[in-house]
């Protein structure tokens, strides 16, 4: 209530205090302005769809530009439509005066000055079916812009920052290519499924032409006098409304019902220090964080209300089963799944181990803050009397530096010094809304609210942004200090601007712009335009890439590398009449044609064979095809082209490669085992193999294997999976899971009583793992968090780690030997030729690959000598042998008659659960 009264006095001062019409103060300024005001200004309005966009109520960004101008400037304006394309030649020719919003750029100094910024714009690359979530998802894409060169300056910048190059393509209107890549300030237009951030636009602004310099100061604190925050509110509004409108209309009549009829959602928080999910602010007394934004979002833009009923108690899971609330944010656990229904993850918490001591002999316990997830954690992998719990996290940190405890699992790493202390990460939580299980139709809604109307990673930023500003408020209370701070973020800020800019600048001077001239054929603009309209042709695709053809400009000149291009244009011209061929980047064809896929073949590969010019240089290239059918779109035709071309540079053994059924169905899966994996690293798991000693016929250890299993996909074989996570850049997460399985395994092992005598547990990492630098931090802390000697543990190298920088290799392979752990080189063949590096390398075992005992059955005899003159080889070199994939007794015998020290295979035991593994060890 009194609130209300609030408002409405100070809806009546603002209004009182902010008059219809703008007047100058001193009486010299306003002589000038009345002046200006008599002049017929021409003003254009851009016909961008989102300043156009009006709801009831909330009129469009230009009409308030207009009225701004008209009305409260009272100027002389005439307005004039104009679209982003005819900007700069509309500006040239003077035929208009001023632009009413346009975001501030370099670009139009020579004709044009800016007012102050009313709003500023967010930059978005965003798509609908392409997966980005990072800015290396934009690498090697077309991205489709607006013909504003600012903004796709802003993104180039950030993407040459990054080492990585896109493709960009201005159009008039984004909403023809909405199924696309799209560069926007406003994504909620295009209703996106995925999309990143790529930074703020120098923010939109008023512009007139030198001419009307002089009327810019009459803008400026015309702006200032309150019409700016006018235009903030309306642009609040029309973002709102929008996203409003795509949330409702994504409803079900059902759920439209159910949402009319909905009364307050009842919601508890936890009060999680440390956390950004929600915490109790020290400073208002009540919630906030990311759970209480979301539900302040939901209440302003979407009219869904909700009460905090969080009082004092502690809330728990059964509270919410009694139906004492709505919903809870919990994290899902398959205990938890039991119950309740969650929505999307709202949040990822992160969690770290922080110790100080590196080495795996470094016991005691491990220390957590009370009631947190942290403790939760710990008990879930360690027993009880372990476990130690501090109510503040000085005095937590205080045990640690005295040695008192030996690891500390927290949630906020930037507490600690990284020079000090060593920060493992350790595992991440996802959290999300939890309800009850017949509450369906509400996590639904709210799953559908989540994705039109609540960007999760701004609220997760703003929050965070608050937080800083309550820590900030705690403890600076001394003002001066808080200037100073700001102005040092000021001053950051602009220096980050800067060297962007100049590095962007550099980076363009550099570049080659890709000319089309050169050959005279369509580029990616008009194959763009052709995939678009010619859906219904019918024929086959193909894209041809040209290998190595960076050397060849490298070591013998653009000009002569530009001659073989003609060259090839000229020759695809004439052999693909009637057909379309275009070249989309340097050395990279795209064609469509009616001839089928043979006849594509054979005119490529007699080229191929027989072009002198090909021939004499040896330029080779590859060529994927696919069949165009009526169902399917060019686009999505000439992507699986592409896929298939990229397959044969792999693959090595063909030039060529046809997009069948089969391979489409791979990609497919492919890519649907991707989005399954990258979103749930969770579901991979750990099998065990058992090896044993071929003397004893002893367990002496066993390998950890990966495996995965999805609801959606059943189970997916490492064969599978693997290489998706080695292409897609995310094996280590697959490797550190399964290093911690195998560590976790041999702490139970041991805790149960064991006597694991000369016993070890492998794992695999992979040669992209081996390469990061958190490798020898992330075993050792596993370690030492565990308690795990590193005599327990090997390491299962394979031959390709030898393309690594062999300093940093044999550096990071003697830091795992002095944790102890045993280094074994996997799939050693006689095939690979590195035996002569194995004398330089600090490892402790060789396996044998399956291929050499399957090699046995093809020629015998020769088979028996390779394997014999290597076990003695690898014997002399003083190195263990297991040999891997024995699978007959015949096998075993060979052998045991060789005196290879271990066996692995299926004679013995296929892969199996920790739970059999323990059977198995005890029963010796
Ligand atoms: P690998 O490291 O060579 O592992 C041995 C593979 O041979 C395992 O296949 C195992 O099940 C299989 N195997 C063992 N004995 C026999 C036998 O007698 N006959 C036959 N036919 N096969 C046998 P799996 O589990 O399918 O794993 C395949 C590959 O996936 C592994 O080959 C390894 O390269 C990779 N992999 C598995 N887990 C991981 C992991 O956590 N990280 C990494 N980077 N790679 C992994
Ligand atoms: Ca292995
Ligand atoms: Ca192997």
């Amino acid at each position: 209530m009194i609130y209300r009264l609030f408002a409405l006095v100070f809806f009546v001062l603002f209004n009182f205090a902010f008059s219809e019409v703008y007047t100058p103060s001193t009486t010299k300024e306003k002589e000038e302005f009345s002046k200006l005001q008599k002049e017929e200004i021409i003003i254009g309005l851009i016909n961008e769809p989102f300043y156009n966009l009006s709801y009831p109520n909330t009129p469009s960004l230009n009409d308030t530009a207009k009225k701004f101008l008209k009305d409260y400037m009272q100027l002389n304006v005439v307005f004039k439509t104009i679209s982003y394309k005819n900007l700069e030649s509309e500006v040239e020719a003077g035929s208009i005066d001023g632009v009413a919003l346009i975001p501030k750029n370099q670009f139009f100094d020579d004709f044009l000055d800016f007012s102050d910024s009313i709003f500023s714009e967010k930059l978005f690359v965003i798509s609908q079916n392409t997966p980005i979530n990072s800015l290396e998802d934009l690498n090697d894409k077309i991205i489709y812009t607006p013909y504003m060169e600012s903004y796709v300056n802003i993104l180039n910048a950030v993407l040459d920052n990054n080492d990585l190059h896109s493709y960009f393509i201005p159009v008039e209107n984004l909403y023809n290519y909405k199924s696309k890549l799209l560069l926007t300030t406003n994504p909620v237009l295009y209703k996106p499924n995925y999309g990143i951030k790529i930074g703020n636009s120098s923010g939109v602004t008023i512009a007139l032409s030198h001419k009307y310099v002089k009327l810019l100061p009459f803008v400026n604190s015309a702006l200032k006098s309150g019409y700016r925050d006018i235009f903030l509110k309306e642009l609040h509004n029309l973002e709102s409304s929008i996203s409003y409108n795509n949330f409702y209309t994504s409803l079900t009549e059902d759920e439209k019902r159910y949402l009319e009829n909905l009364s307050p959602i009842k919601v508890a928080y936890e009060n999680r220090t440390d956390s950004l999910v929600s915490y109790k602010s020290q400073l208002s007394g009540k919630y906030q964080g990311i759970a209480p934004n979301i539900f302040k979002v939901l209440k302003n833009n979407l009219n869904i209300d909700f009460i905090d009923i969080t009082d004092d108690s502690y809330k728990t899971t059964d509270n919410l089963k009694n139906h004492e609330f709505d919903t809870m944010i919990l994290s899902k656990t398959q205990e938890r799944s039991k119950d309740f229904i969650f929505s999307k993850k709202i949040y990822d918490i992160k969690m770290y181990v922080i110790n100080l001591d590196n080495s795996p002999s470094s016991s005691g316990t491990i220390g957590v803050l009370r009631n947190n997830v942290e403790e939760h954690l710990a008990r879930r992998y360690d027993v009880d009397s372990n476990i130690t719990i501090f109510d503040d996290l000085e005095a937590m940190v205080k045990a640690l530096n005295s040695g008192e405890i030996g690891n500390l699992l927290v949630t906020n790493k930037e507490d600690f010094d990284s020079n000090k202390y060593n920060i493992i990460p350790f595992e991440t939580i996802p959290v999300n809304l939890m309800f009850n299980k017949e509450n369906v139709i509400l996590r639904d809604i709210i799953n559908k609210a989540f994705h039109h109307s609540i960007d999760l990673k701004n609220l997760a930023n703003l929050s965070e942004l608050e937080r800083d500003l309550e820590n900030k408020n705690i403890y600076l209370k001394n003002k001066e200090v808080r200037d100073i701070l700001v102005l040092f973020s000021i001053l950051f800020i602009f220096i980050i601007f800067a060297i962007s800019i100049y590095l962007y600048k550099e980076r363009l001077n550099k570049k080659n712009l890709l000319k089309d001239s050169l050959t005279n054929l369509p580029n990616r603009f008009i194959f763009d335009k052709f995939c678009h309209e010619e859906n219904s042709l019918i024929g086959s695709t193909f894209v041809i890439d040209l290998n190595n053809f960076k050397n060849i400009n490298d070591s013998l000149g653009h000009e002569f590398g530009d001659v073989i291009l003609k060259e090839f244009a000229t020759f695809l011209k004439n052999s693909f009449i009637d057909s379309y061929i275009f070249r989309i980047s340097g050395d990279e064809f795209y064609g469509f044609s009616f001839e089928n896929q043979e006849q594509i073949i054979e005119k490529l590969k007699k080229y191929k064979e027989f072009c002198p010019t090909l021939l004499k240089y040896n330029i080779t290239f590859n060529l994927g095809i696919s069949h165009k059918s009526s169902s399917m779109t060019l686009a999505t035709s000439f992507r699986y082209s592409d896929l298939a071309m990229l397959e044969t540079k792999k693959e090595k053994s063909k030039f060529f490669k046809i997009a069948d059924d089969k391979f489409i169905k791979k990609m497919d899966r492919e890519s649907s085992l991707l989005s399954l994996l990258k979103e749930d690293i969770k579901g991979v798991y750990a099998l065990f193999q058992p090896k044993y000693c071929i003397k004893t016929n002893k367990i002496i250890g066993a390998e950890s294997l990966a495996r995965y299993s999805s609801l959606e996909l059943g189970p997916i074989g490492p064969f599978e999976f693997i290489p998706i996570a080695e292409k897609y850049n995310f094996i280590h997460k697959v490797d550190y899971k399964i290093a911690k399985e195998s560590i976790v395994f041999v702490k139970e092992l041991l805790e149960s009583g064991i006597s694991l005598n000369n016993f070890r547990i492998s794992f695999n990492i992979s040669m992209k793992t081996f390469k990061r630098n958190d490798l020898i931090t992330i075993i050792s802390g596993l370690l030492s968090y565990f308690k795990v000697p590193g005599k327990y543990i090997e390491i299962e190298i394979t031959e390709s780690i030898f393309v690594l920088d062999m300093k940093d290799l044999i550096s990071k392979l003697k830091a795992l030997k002095a944790l102890g752990i045993q280094i074994s080189l996997d799939d050693f063949t006689a095939g690979h030729s590195t035996a002569g590096l194995l004398p330089l390398l600090p490892i402790d075992i060789v396996k044998f690959d399956k291929s050499l005992l399957d090699s046995l059955e093809i020629n015998q005899e020769k088979g028996m000598i390779v394997y014999k003159n290597l076990t003695s080889l690898i014997k002399d070199l003083n190195f263990k042998i297991v040999s891997e994939g024995v699978e007959t007794k015949e096998q075993l015998e060979f052998l045991e008659f060789l005196n290879v020290d271990y066996v692995q295979g299926y004679y013995f035991s296929k892969p199996i659960s920790k739970e059999e593994f323990t059977m198995e060890v005890r029963n010796l």
